[in-house]
């Protein structure tokens, strides 16, 4: 693979801005939305008699005590006199209000699945996490829980919280690590040392959690190849199940703090490629499955798992293990996808204030999937979790022709034959091992959307 580097052209085509499909369409098609349209939604999945309804739920909890200076997530500042019970009592609030709203003859929502993100959640007490846990659990059946992870930050771990995650039903932690080089830390404004990191993960193991989680990103000031390659050597001693590996996106013109960055040397086009391929070397070579465009696990896995049986699915959240036909988001930016619904609730801390205080949806934007997305959706997802698309599932699935529906795609795809990326047959389309690091520019080939106007950033 590292004859990439030897093709200016690969390398501008792996840098290529562009949806990494974590919904289809992508957030940049999506536009103001009533909630509702959200209503309306339940009242169609109720009149089709879906009976249970296993969801995925994702808690944002927005506030950090300092802003990462590389950050492009929804934040407030936690200060001295912050009310965080007063938003946890929000939070609550708007998911007791949505199973209220849900709540239909034959319809019976469970949740599979809990990811409590943000921000940095791990700046609650013990006590704090448990008020949020017991609000949640009296507003929705959580007997069906079978995967819960709730971010860290290293610098805010310890032991009693994570007996506390753990009192509750938590599997997994997930680490926000991002580089762990002095000067890099220093530059991007996230200063923890690998023992701090180290302290963390056997406080995790301590308290019984198997399977824990490294969010890394390549692409950040000062950051050199070989600087990188020693973090990821440094991860790779300390042995996490997972590694979820990110290119940074600096987009200061979203996220005006990034600016201050700018100072700073960052990596160029081909060292960026040259970190990621390295990367994904030392992880596999340690032992790890390459899963989907950016994750690692370690064979025992639940992800691993799913993935080499075919059974994993794209959200929001990443790649997962296949659990639920939905996911419902709460918080600030939380996003939704229920039936033929996406929909995210407002990033305005206020706005979501006042909309949750008089009993109505946060909503504000989102997007009506139509047959013909629903279709693509099915192939984008397909490709990118399986690597390979049986024209007969889609046909299937969708009563359709598939090489009638999608000639114009197939004849695309011939110039990604010839680059040998995929391999085109009479029935199905496979991604070959290079083509594996494209995965997410041979789904744009399936993207009407995106081919009838350009792609631009959005942020979260
Ligand atoms: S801890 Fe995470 S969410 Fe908070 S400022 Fe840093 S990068 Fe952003």
């Amino acid at each position: 693979m590292m004859d990439l580097l030897r093709d200016p052209a690969l390398v501008r085509l792996f840098e290529e801005p562009g949806p990494y499909y974590t919904s289809y369409p992508s957030r940049s098609e999506w536009h103001d939305l009533q909630p509702q349209v959200v209503e309306q939604v339940m009242d169609e999945l109720a009149a089709t008699g879906t009976g249970e309804l296993p969801l995925g739920m994702y808690l944002h909890f927005p506030y950090c005590p300092k802003r990462c200076l590389y950050c492009i997530c929804n934040t407030e500042l936690a200060l001295p006199d912050t009310d965080l019970d007063g938003f946890l009592n929000l939070l609550i609030r708007e998911v007791s209000g949505f199973f209220r709203r849900l709540r239909r003859p034959g319809l019976h929502p469970v949740i599979t699945e809990i990811h409590l993100g943000g921000g940095s959640p791990s700046i609650l007490s013990p006590e704090q996490f448990n008020r949020l846990l017991d609000g949640v659990s009296r507003a929705v059946d959580l007997a069906r829980l079978a995967e819960f992870s709730v971010e860290v930050d290293p610098r805010s771990a310890a032991a009693a919280k994570f007996a506390a995650y753990r009192a509750r039903g938590a599997s997994r932690v997930s680490f926000g690590i991002q580089d762990l080089n002095a000067d890099v830390q220093r530059a991007i404004g996230r200063v923890h040392d690998v023992d701090l990191v180290r302290a963390g993960l056997e406080a995790a193991r301590q308290a019984g959690f198997n399977s824990i989680n490294f969010d890394m990103l390549y692409g950040l000031p000062r950051q050199t190849p070989d600087s990188f390659a020693a973090t990821i050597d440094e991860v790779i001693r300390l042995a996490p199940d997972r590694v979820t590996l990110l290119k940074y996106a600096h987009v200061p013109n979203i996220r005006a703090h990034q600016r201050t960055l700018d100072r700073h040397p960052f990596p160029t086009a081909e060292d960026r490629v040259r970190m990621f391929l390295a990367s994904c070397r030392q992880f596999t070579q340690a032992g790890m499955v390459h899963v989907g465009i950016d994750h690692f696990a370690k064979p025992g896995d639940s992800l691993a798992k799913a993935y080499q049986a075919g059974h994993l699915s794209r959200n929001f959240i990443g790649f997962t293990p296949k659990r639920f036909d939905g996911i419902v988001g709460f918080g600030p930016t939380g996003t939704s996808q229920l039936g033929p619904l996406y929909y995210q609730n407002s990033g305005e801390l206020a706005d979501y204030t006042a909309a949750v205080q008089a009993d109505r949806m946060p909503v504000t934007f989102g997007y009506r999937m139509t047959d013909d997305d629903r279709v693509r959706a099915d192939v984008i997802y397909t490709l990118l979790c399986k690597e390979e698309l049986q024209f007969a599932d889609i046909e299937a699935r969708h009563a359709l022709d598939f090489p009638l529906r999608f000639a114009r795609e197939l004849e695309a795809l011939k110039r990604w034959e010839d680059r040998r990326m995929v391999e085109l047959q009479s029935d199905r389309l496979v991604v070959t091992s290079t083509g594996k690091f494209f995965l997410r520019h041979i789904c744009k080939v399936f993207d009407r959307l995106l081919a009838e106007k350009e792609y631009r950033v959005v942020g979260p």
